[in-house]
């Protein structure tokens, strides 16, 4: 389904005289990330600061996992509601391969890019389903797209917002982010957002908010590349494998069952996904990465061979 939607200033709080020309900002993720809300704050924003504002997203296969995008253009005057291909001012990803897909679409040189680095990995690109099998999701690392964009912020948006409590507020740090390289008054943000999110989750939104706007001031160490871009684990070392079902979060969609390429997972009777096979799961992530609702968590610990039994060698990866 698609919509395009054209707004006209309903009030206007602080009219912002820094923003001349339309400028447009790119939101995109897959369904559940919540692209629709971050783009229908930053509309509501540039409302309130006088600017004429027009929308256009598409969000039609945006249940369990489909991409999601949004356009915003916002000034003192906009005419057409898409933004042309190199022509935005910011990208903002709440999912990575979703916003490397997007990259074309902006300024060259002057466009600044931010994306979450969490990874959901869409099943077509997991087709290969033998074991340390190569997945055909994009292999770009962050380092290879910060060292092409000047102006690129990758923050695991994901893995800070499951620190302050609830995963589904990575957006939210995105959008403190976003709010970093924008010209509205930091309070109007604070403000908007307060209107769109649900009353009993605002505070865990402001931290995640605020979260945002610190990560930008912290002295970040070098980027690599995680787990996914990785070579095979280093040998010698025992892994030990753990899964963490958010039982409440799952939908039953079965992708994850269908997918995992040892066949360790099943829907119970109450239709909520089991690890039935434990001992076979090679904790290789793809329930994980494919599951639209984040109900799995796979941990991987690993433990030097020079500190396990001599029985417990024989399970040592070789
Ligand atoms: S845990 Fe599995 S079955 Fe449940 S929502 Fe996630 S992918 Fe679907
Ligand atoms: S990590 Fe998930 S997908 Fe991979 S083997 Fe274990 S249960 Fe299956």
């Amino acid at each position: 389904m698609s919509s395009a939607t054209t707004a006209k200033p309903k009030k206007t709080v602080q009219k912002q005289t820094a923003v001349k020309g339309p400028t447009n900002v790119l939101i995109v993720g897959v369904g559940g990330q919540g692209v629709i809300m971050v783009s229908k704050i930053l509309a509501r924003l540039s409302q309130l600061q006088g600017l004429q504002v027009k929308q256009s997203e598409v969000h039609g296969m945006a249940k369990r996992g489909g991409s999601v995008f949004s356009h915003i253009r916002f000034g003192e005057e906009v005419w057409s509601p898409t933004i042309p291909m190199g022509e935005a001012d910011v990208v903002l990803g709440l999912e990575w391969a979703e916003g490397l897909r997007w990259l074309r679409y902006l300024k060259p040189g002057v466009g600044t890019f931010i994306s979450d680095t969490k990874r959901i990995v869409p099943p077509f690109s997991c087709r290969d389903r033998r074991h340390d099998a190569r997945h055909g999701y994009a292999h770009h690392t962050i380092a290879e797209i910060v060292a092409q964009v000047p102006s690129a912020y990758a923050p695991d948006a994901t893995g800070m917002a499951t620190e302050l409590g609830n995963e589904r507020v990575a957006n939210t740090i995105l959008l403190g982010l976003l709010s970093t390289v924008m010209d509205f008054p930091v309070e109007s943000w604070r403000e908007v957002l307060a209107e769109f999110v649900p009353p009993k989750t605002l505070d865990t939104n402001l931290k995640a908010f605020e979260a945002g706007r610190a990560w930008t001031k912290q002295d970040h160490k070098p980027l690599v590349d995680d787990a996914a871009t990785q070579a095979a684990p280093e040998p010698l070392l025992k892994r030990e494998v753990k899964l963490e079902i958010t039982e409440s979060w799952c939908k039953s969609c079965d992708i994850c069952v269908k997918m995992c390429p040892e066949r360790c997972l099943a829907l119970n009777d109450h239709q909520i996904v089991e690890l039935v096979k434990p001992e076979a799961c090679t904790g290789c992530r793809v329930c994980e990465w494919l599951c639209p609702d984040f109900a799995i968590a796979v941990h991987v610990s690993t433990v030097p061979i020079n500190t396990i039994s001599a029985e417990a060698a024989g399970e040592v990866q070789a």
